[in-house]
């Protein structure tokens, strides 16, 4: 019976690591990762599943048990954590600013992509679970991206 998986094989342990990389993943709800696979979900188990964040780690999910992981080329989305310097990577996957539009923001001294962000959570038009690869809000990310970047002159 090698091989054999249980249909509840459900792992609460908090430090799940990522079998291509080692570092501890953060749980991401299955409604993700069936929202961002460019495979037939059949592939999918009754498993919790991971999202790794390393830029330098071409896994982006795993399951717990570490018999599954998924690299960005089987996904329908790129994943921002993996290329974080593009320009040209999304960062809000609700409302389509990338990493270049935040800088751009942020260089004219303004802060239309957050207040925008803000407005469509407001509006309930935001959908992280399903569009960010992540599983949640980029607000996060864009304040930090916001914050770390350093200002032009
Ligand atoms: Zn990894």
């Amino acid at each position: 019976m090698t091989g054999f998986i249980s249909a509840f094989d459900v792992t609460n342990s908090a430090s799940v690591v990522c079998p291509t990389n080692g570092k501890v993943g953060r749980r991401v709800d299955t409604q993700t990762v069936k929202a961002m696979l460019n495979l037939p979900l059949n592939v999918l188990r009754n498993t919790e599943y991971r999202f790794c964040p390393d830029p330098t780690c071409p896994t982006v999910y795993y399951s717990a048990d570490g018999l599954q992981t998924f690299a960005e080329a089987d996904l329908r989305e790129r994943v921002y954590q993996k290329h974080p310097q593009e320009d040209n990577s999304l960062i809000c996957y609700c409302f389509r600013h990338t990493v270049g539009d935040v800088l751009k923001d942020r260089n004219a001294g303004e802060n239309k992509v957050i207040s925008e962000i803000d407005q469509g959570i407001k509006n309930g038009q935001c959908a992280c679970d399903i569009r960010n690869p992540q599983g949640s809000c980029c607000l996060g990310n864009v304040r930090a991206l916001v914050k770390t970047a350093a200002v032009k002159s």
